[in-house]
């Protein structure tokens, strides 16, 4: 049991399990890519476990990138409407992989996907770590998918509480 802030997180997937899924997402990868230089786009801050882990498995030339997704300021009231920031690389034509640490809705991924239809790349193709079926709420494909979970809170692995959290090796869940 671990504790950050005011609640209690109990053990859920382990480093080996976490080791294990990304091994085959780098897998499947290789193959899909074996002719092309694509370019691997983490989701800044949740995804910086899992790109570093997928990077050093995926055996094939690629590049890497991060980005962030910001809400707008100031003063006009956009909602929830969001905005990339840190993007400094040209995309046309390229393969380009999102690599993402967790897609519970889906609202994330349909912003980025709209957000990357702009930049003219050849394929887009969306990866997570975790997903939450039960959650989800798009049509949108998720091309890879590391491990499948219930819909439960979990912290560990790049995902955090309340800023707390994400650098834990193995991943654990809300304690009831
Ligand atoms: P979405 O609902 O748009 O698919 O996911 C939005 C964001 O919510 C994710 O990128 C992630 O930051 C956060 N999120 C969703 N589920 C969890 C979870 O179980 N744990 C943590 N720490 N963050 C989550
Ligand atoms: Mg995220």
């Amino acid at each position: 049991m671990i504790h950050l802030h005011d609640k209690s997180f109990e053990p859920f997937i382990s480093s080996e399990e976490i080791d294990f899924a990304i091994t085959n997402m780098a897998k499947q990868m290789d193959d899909d890519f074996f002719d092309e230089v694509p370019v691997f786009i983490g989701v800044l801050n949740g995804s910086f476990m899992v790109l570093s882990d997928l990077m050093k498995k995926y055996r094939g030339m690629c590049e890497v990138n991060f980005v962030r997704m910001a809400s707008y300021e100031g003063t006009q009231s956009t909602g929830d409407v969001k905005q990339l920031i840190g993007l400094d690389q040209d995309l046309e034509g390229r393969t380009v992989v999102i690599v993402e640490d967790i897609v519970d809705t889906g609202n994330t991924v349909e912003e980025l996907k709209a957000i990357f239809k702009e930049k003219k790349v050849k394929h887009l193709k969306i990866a997570t770590l975790f997903f939450k079926p039960e959650a989800y709420k798009k049509e949108i494909k998720i091309d890879y998918v590391g491990i499948r979970i219930p819909n439960k809170f979990i912290v560990g692995y790049g995902l955090d509480y309340d800023g707390l959290g994400r650098n834990l090796p193995d991943v654990y869940q809300l304690a009831q």
